[in-house]
């Protein structure tokens, strides 16, 4: 089965650009032109990636993203004009997996909408079930982070961002390493995607998040997260 991928765009020649290229890249595509359609489109075509313009007529992007976050993982990828606010779009009041500002290359748009679909359900951490280290508690099977017993709400890509890190410790990784691993972009992605994330987590995780315990930042090369 080809993995479907739900436009939602009211731009029409972008949505014609778009609806080209995904079908001749094996995909199968869903149209959504407003936010009402696209809430009606998730239930009815259940696609495997949602990407999703922001500036919507009716119910716009980020009221389209929350309703689908309360029902799904599925990861979505939201199409954003320059100003608009990353920390908003990819933290937990939306928990988008990502962003693309426009314009963009469609190239580069296909990249990214691949990797996600390529990565799902590849996640494993060599068997272990649950990671400890000082105050902090990953359950890998229930998907759930405590911090001294008390749940960290952490959105998806957060959720992996730190099983991630946490799976390695002590092993320094670059931000394009991250993406690659994390997000399973190869050449392309926005190393901000990363630094935002990383900060989210800081503040959800981490006692005093200006001065990190647990995910550190190794100057110069990247991240890692903290052994022993
Ligand atoms: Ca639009």
């Amino acid at each position: 089965m080809n993995k479907k991928i739900l436009v939602v765009e009211d731009e029409k020649t972008l949505v014609r650009a778009l609806k080209f290229n995904l079908e001749k890249e094996g995909f199968q595509v869903g149209v959504a032109y407003d936010g009402q359609e696209a809430l009606e489109a998730m239930e009815k075509e259940e696609p495997d990636l949602v990407l999703l313009d922001l500036m919507l007529p009716e119910v716009d992007g980020y009221e389209v993203c929350r309703s689908i976050r309360r029902e799904s993982e599925v990861p979505i990828i939201m199409l954003t004009a320059r100003d608009e606010d990353i920390d908003k779009i990819l933290g937990l009041e939306l928990g988008a997996d990502d962003y693309i500002t426009k314009p963009f290359n469609i190239r580069e748009l296909v990249a990214r909408i691949k990797a996600p679909l390529r990565r799902a359900g590849a996640q494993s951490y060599a068997g272990k079930k649950v990671i400890k280290r000082g105050p902090l508690q990953i359950d890998l099977i229930k998907h759930k982070v405590t911090i001294e017993g008390r749940e960290a709400p952490l959105t998806s890509k957060e959720y992996t961002l730190l099983s991630f890190l946490a799976s390695n410790p002590g092993r320094v990784y670059s931000r394009e390493q991250l993406l690659e691993q994390v997000w399973g972009y190869e050449y392309c992605g926005d190393a901000r995607t990363v630094d935002v994330h990383i900060r989210h987590l800081r503040e959800k995780i981490e006692k005093r998040p200006a001065e990190p315990e647990l995910i550190l930042t190794v100057w110069g090369t990247g991240y890692k997260f903290r052994e022993g």
